[in-house]
């Protein structure tokens, strides 16, 4: 696989195995959208952390949401520079030496920093378009949010600008010596597989379990 597309800057560039890198934008919007969950990286009173959340991505932004009271959140929307990662993982790769054992991956980082979102209605539209990331189809069914809720939500937009997805893929490397070792080599495929639904015990039996969670899938990019 080689680079596709040019980064933005600099500071996006895949050095480590450049080939891996990819920084076409449909690639990115891919994985940010078959991905479920992201970490959002801050420094806060000069100590990093990294924060697992839930986004969505809407055109060429990503968009977070949390409680008003998140130190998460008010950093983001006080405009504090961000690192927002993806990650999708495809697979073990059992190579035959310990050391180029590696995994099958699609991830995304992207830098910047946020805007908040003030007005109800687009916040309104971002918290349905949550709901649908996560599970596609169930903003319709769902209640929706009060003004009260609304208020006490804060909406924080990324533009997808200073991005790149890293992308492996295939069996593993080994050496030209270790070739002919007696040792099992390969790749042990992985995916995210749901279990059976489990109704509220309060739920009235007569409603059905919509198709949209007995058949439940991730979008799924390219591999
Ligand atoms: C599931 C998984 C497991 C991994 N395991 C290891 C491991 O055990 N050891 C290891 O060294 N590396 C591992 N990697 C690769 C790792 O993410 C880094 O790419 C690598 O460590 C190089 O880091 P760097 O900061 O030197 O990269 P550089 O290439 O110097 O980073 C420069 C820029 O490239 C981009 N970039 C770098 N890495 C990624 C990425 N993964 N996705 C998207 N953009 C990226 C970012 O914009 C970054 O700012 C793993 C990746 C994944 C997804």
């Amino acid at each position: 696989m080689s680079a596709t597309s040019d980064p933005r800057s600099e500071r996006v560039q895949v050095r480590r195995i450049p080939a891996r890198g990819d920084y076409d934008q449909a690639t990115i919007h891919a994985i940010l959208d078959e991905a479920l969950v992201c970490h959002v990286g801050i420094v806060d009173d000069g100590q990093p952390v990294v924060i697992p959340t839930i986004h969505v991505r809407v055109g060429d932004e990503v968009f977070l949401h949390g409680s008003k009271g998140s130190r998460l959140l008010r950093t983001l929307e006080m405009g504090g520079e961000a690192c927002i990662t993806v990650t999708l993982l495809d697979g073990l790769v059992l190579a035959r030496s310990a050391f180029h054992h590696s995994m099958n991956y699609r991830s995304v980082v992207l830098l910047g920093r946020g805007r908040a979102v003030e007005s109800r209605e687009e916040k309104s539209r971002v918290l349905d378009a949550l709901v649908d990331h996560v599970i596609a189809g169930r903003s319709a069914d769902a209640r929706m949010p009060s003004e009260n809720e609304i208020d006490a939500t804060t909406v924080v937009a990324f533009p997808i600008d200073e991005a790149s997805a890293k992308i492996r893929t295939g069996p593993p490397v080994d050496e030209e010596k270790d070739m002919s070792l007696p040792i099992w080599a390969g790749v042990l495929p992985l995916g995210l597989t749901p279990g059976s639904p489990v109704a509220a015990e309060e739920l009235s039996a007569d409603i059905a379990t919509p198709s949209y969670v007995t058949a439940y899938s991730r979008p799924r990019g390219d591999r």
